[in-house]
């Protein structure tokens, strides 16, 4: 699929039934990999954010990246999500995306949504119309802010309220929410553009313990329909949710495997304990 036909707004979603939607129908799955990044080299001034690093995500996965500070993870969301480009390598989306073709914004249309660690949630809104705003500002939905919601997109909103644990405060300003509501609004607000993939990026930093927990059941929940990618400090939200665990170190993967595998792994033990 090229550039054009991702800003189709015909070319997604459209002729699945309701309920059993595929979300970005163009993504070329067929080898079970949604996201491939190979030999991806990043310098900011000589020094290598990331070092010849590859690494595959599977359809519907959950995949946690952990790694000391500075070991490139942001700095690999970066490079996926178009905001950075790779000096070297390159990075597929499905089997036949280009990512380095598409702009930013194409990107995030095409179905790989972000959620950076401060919320961006409009505070002024009631979380009702943050989702409602999220899903109207949607390039693929042509329809006008001021347009009445139609009754499956007034589901949707509902739904997504539910999975968000904030359907009790639908009509709150979003201004008024805690720190980890508004988390979990703005994964809601990237979830009414139906992305396949979701990066998100320490998304419990700063969260209660409860807040924390309800977020690693959001994580599981959300898996299988999309593929998310958790990058994440906190070790036991990580063994709490994880499949299947990739350690970064010096801009390139040092182990990837269970948490149990990993945290057995003398290099990583090394790099966490040794120094
Ligand atoms: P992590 O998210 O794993 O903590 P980052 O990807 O943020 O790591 O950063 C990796 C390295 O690249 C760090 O040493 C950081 O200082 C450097 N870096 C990241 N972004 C920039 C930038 N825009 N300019 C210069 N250096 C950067
Ligand atoms: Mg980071």
């Amino acid at each position: 699929m090229n550039a054009a036909a991702i800003n189709d707004p015909d070319s997604f979603g459209g002729g699945a039934a309701a309920g059993a939607r595929v979300l970005a129908p163009g993504i070329d799955v067929s080898h079970k990999t949604i996201l491939y990044l190979e030999d991806i080299s990043v310098s900011f001034d000589g020094f290598k954010a990331l070092n010849k690093l590859s690494l595959d995500i599977d359809n519907g996965e959950l995949r946690c990246i952990i790694g000391p500070n500075g070991a490139g993870k942001t700095t690999m969301m970066d490079v996926i999500t178009g905001k950075t480009r790779p000096d070297s390598g390159s990075v597929f989306f499905g089997q036949t995306i280009d990512l380095a073709k598409l702009t930013e914004a194409e990107i995030a249309h095409a179905g790989i949504g972000r959620k950076f660690q401060k919320p961006t949630v409009f505070e002024q809104h009631s979380v009702f119309e943050n989702l409602e705003l999220a899903m109207k500002t949607d390039k693929r939905v042509r329809a006008s802010l001021t347009a009445r919601l139609d009754s499956a997109q007034h589901d949707r909103i509902a739904d997504t309220l539910r999975l968000i644990h904030l359907a009790g405060v639908a009509g709150r300003d979003a201004g008024l929410l805690s720190h980890g509501q508004k988390q979990w609004l703005e994964i809601g607000m990237l979830l009414m553009q139906e992305p396949r993939v979701l990066l998100l990026d320490e998304p419990v930093a700063g969260m209660t313990d409860e807040e924390t927990e309800r977020t690693g059941e959001l994580c599981r929940t959300l898996a299988g329909k999309h593929s998310v990618v958790v990058v994440e400090h906190d070790m036991d939200f990580v063994a709490g949710i994880a499949n299947k665990v990739t350690v970064l170190h010096e801009g390139s993967v040092l182990a990837e495997g269970s948490m149990g595998e990993v945290q057995n792994d003398a290099r990583v033990i090394e790099v966490y304990l040794g120094r």
